[in-house]
C-alpha cells in the first residue's frame, strides 16, 4: 500500500511531496499533464514561502534565479513609495521556474512525478483511500494510507469527496501579458497605477521582460493595440510595447472548501482555497498549507505524534484562508473604486504613507506576518508583563536566531540568556526525552527566555521562567506518542 498519495504535481503537490520525502514518508505523485506547468502565473514569493523554500533547501537557489523588488510604488498624486525591509521583501520568480526547482528537488529525493495519469475517482474505506486513476495503460486502482488532494481549483478529489466549496465570482476580468517594453520605468520596484474603476500593475520579472495585469472589459480583444492602449490610458506616459511574449485573460472567485479532511483525505493549495489574485497570495497560501500539514502528517505515519494533531490542520489553514481571501478582497475593491472615493483613497494612501502607517502594518501584512494562528495546537498567551515576547500562534519573529540545524524537521525550544541559568538547562532536559520530536538550541543573550517553535514557523509557546517552560512540556506530551 502507498503512505501517502498526491494528486496534483502543481507546486503544491511538488512542495508537499518533498517536504514528506525529507522527513522520511514515501510518497507517489500523480498528474494528468505530460508537461510541467508554463507561464508565470504567481510570481510573488513572500517570507513564509522563502522559508518553506529554505526547509528544502532550495532558497539559494531560487533567490539566484529571481528579483528582489526593493519597494512598492502607488502611482498616486506625486507617488506613494512603500519600501521593502529585508522582512517583508517578497521574491519574484515565475511559477514556472518555482516549479522547476521543485521538482529537481524530488528527483534528487529519488522521487519521480508520474505524468499522464488522471485521478478519476476516490473512495473511503476502512480507514484508508483507494483512487481510480487513468494512464497510458489504462485504469489502475490505487489504495494508499493517506490521500493529499492538490489538484488546484477544480479538484476532482475535492468532488469525488462530495465537499463542497461555496463562495463567489470576482466581478472582474483581468488582463495577463508578459512583455518587452522601452521607457522610463524603475525595475527595483512593483508598480500600481489606480485610477477610478481602472488599475495596472507592472511588474518586473526575471531576464528583463514585465508583467502587465490590468481589469479589462469580458470582451477586450487581447492583443498588442490592446496592451499599448492600456499602458499609454493608464500607466505612465512613454511605456513602448516592444514584444508581446504571451497575454490572457483570467477570472478569480473567493471559495474555501467546507473542510480541509474527509478521513485519511486532506485538501492543500487551490484545491482548498481560492481568491482574487490581487497581492499576489495564492501560491503562498498553498506553500503554507504544506508547512502546516507535512510534519504532522510525518510525525503520524513514524508513529511519534498522535493522529488528532491532524485535526488542528482544516482549523488552522481555514482561519489563514479566510484572513487572506478577506484581505485580498478589500484590496480588489480599493482598486475598482469610482472616482469620488477613489479620491478619498488617493489621499488616504498620501497620509498612510507620511504617517509611516503603510511602511509598519501593510507592508507586514503582504509578507505574511499578521497570519496568527488560532489557539488549535498552542499554549496560553504569554502574560501581559511578558507581552514583548512574540504570542502564540505569530509567525516566527525575523530576529530569531537562524536554526544551529536548517534542515531539522522537529520543534525548536530556543532558549536566550546567561548559559548556566535554570531555563536552558531545564530546555536541554527536556529535548532529551523527546528525540526526534524536540531540538534545543540556546543563544547568549543578556535576558532570559525562551520560544517554542513549531516546525512551520510559527510560535506555539513562548515564556521566561521554568515555570512557563512546564507548559511547553504539557504542550508536547499532549502532542507526542512517546512512552515517557
Ligand atoms: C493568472 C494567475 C496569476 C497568479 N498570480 C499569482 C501571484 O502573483 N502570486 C501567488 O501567490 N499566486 C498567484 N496565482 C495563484 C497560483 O498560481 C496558484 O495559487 C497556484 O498555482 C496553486 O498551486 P496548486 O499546486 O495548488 O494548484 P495548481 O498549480 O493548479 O496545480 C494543480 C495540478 O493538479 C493537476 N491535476 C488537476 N486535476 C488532476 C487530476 N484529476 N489528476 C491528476 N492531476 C490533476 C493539474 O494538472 C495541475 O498540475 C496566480 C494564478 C493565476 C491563474
Amino acid at each position: 500500500m502507498t503512505p501517502v498519495l498526491i494528486v496534483g504535481a502543481g507546486p503544491v503537490g511538488l512542495a508537499t511531496a518533498c517536504s514528506l520525502l525529507r522527513r522520511g514518508v514515501p510518497v507517489r505523485v500523480l498528474e494528468q499533464s505530460d508537461q510541467a506547468g508554463q507561464g508565470s502565473r504567481a510570481i510573488l514569493l513572500w517570507r513564509p514561502a522563502l522559508e518553506l523554500l529554505a526547509d528544502l533547501g532550495l532558497a539559494d537557489d531560487a533567490i539566484d534565479q529571481g528579483l528582489r523588488p526593493a519597494a512598492l510604488h502607488y502611482h498616486v498624486g506625486d507617488g506613494v513609495r512603500v519600501p521593502l525591509d529585508a522582512p517583508n521583501r517578497p521574491l519574484l520568480l515565475p511559477q514556472d521556474r518555482t516549479d522547476r526547482l521543485l521538482e529537481e528537488a524530488l528527483h534528487r529525493l529519488g522521487c519521480r512525478v508520474e505524468r499522464g495519469v488522471r485521478v478519476t475517482d476516490v473512495e473511503i474505506a476502512g480507514g484508508s483511500v483507494t483512487v481510480k486513476a487513468l494512464g497510458e495503460t489504462g485504469v489502475e486502482s490505487i489504495e494508499a494510507d493517506w490521500l493529499i488532494a492538490a489538484d488546484g481549483v477544480g479538484s476532482t478529489v475535492r468532488q469525488c469527496l462530495g465537499i463542497d466549496f461555496p463562495g463567489v465570482r470576482v466581478p472582474a476580468t483581468f488582463l495577463l501579458a508578459e512583455a518587452h517594453v522601452s521607457g522610463d520605468l524603475d525595475r527595483t520596484e512593483l508598480h500600481y497605477w489606480f485610477g477610478p474603476r481602472s488599475a495596472l500593475v507592472i511588474t518586473s520579472l526575471p531576464g528583463g521582460a514585465v508583467r502587465i495585469a490590468a481589469p479589462i472589459p469580458p470582451d477586450t480583444p487581447l492583443t498588442e493595440a490592446t496592451v499599448q492602449k492600456l499602458l499609454d490610458e493608464r500607466g505612465p506616459r512613454g511605456l513602448r510595447l516592444e514584444q508581446l511574449i504571451r497575454i490572457s485573460a483570467f477570472e478569480s472567485q473567493e471559495r474555501i472548501a467546507t473542510t480541509m479532511r474527509k478521513g485519511p483525505c486532506f485538501l492543500a493549495g487551490d484545491a482548498a482555497h481560492t481568491h482574487s489574485v490581487i497581492g499576489g497570495q495564492g501560491l503562498n497560501l498553498g506553500l503554507q498549507d504544506v508547512r502546516n500539514l507535512t510534519w504532522k502528517l510525518a510525525g503520524v505515519v513514524h508513529g511519534t505524534l498522535e493522529p488528532n494533531v491532524l485535526d488542528t490542520y482544516g482549523v488552522e489553514r481555514r482561519h489563514a484562508a479566510e484572513e487572506v481571501v478577506r484581505f485580498t478582497g478589500r484590496l480588489m475593491k480599493l482598486a475598482m473604486l469610482g472616482p469620488r472615493a477613489a479620491r478619498v483613497r488617493d489621499l488616504a494612501f498620501r497620509t498612510l504613507q507620511v504617517t509611516g502607517v503603510l511602511r509598519r502594518r501593510y507592508a507586514p501584512v503582504l509578507a505574511g506576518w499578521r497570519v496568527r494562528l488560532p489557539p488549535a495546537l498552542l499554549g496560553d498567551a504569554v502574560p501581559r508583563r511578558a507581552a514583548r515576547l512574540p504570542r502564540p500562534g505569530a509567525r516566527t519573529p525575523y530576529w530569531t536566531p537562524a536554526p544551529q540545524n536548517p534542515h531539522d524537521t522537529c520543534f525548536r525550544l530556543l532558549t536566550l540568556g546567561p548559559q548556566n541559568a535554570p531555563l536552558p538547562r531545564r530546555a536541554a532536559d527536556l529535548a532529551e526525552t523527546l528525540p526526534g520530536v524536540l531540538a534545543h538550541e540556546h543563544h547568549p543573550a543578556r535576558r532570559t527566555r525562551f520560544l517554542l517553535l513549531r516546525p512551520d514557523g510559527h510560535v506555539a509557546l513562548s515564556g521566561r521562567t521554568t515555570t512557563a517552560l512546564e507548559e511547553a512540556e504539557h504542550l508536547l506530551n499532549s502532542l507526542t506518542r512517546q512512552t515517557r
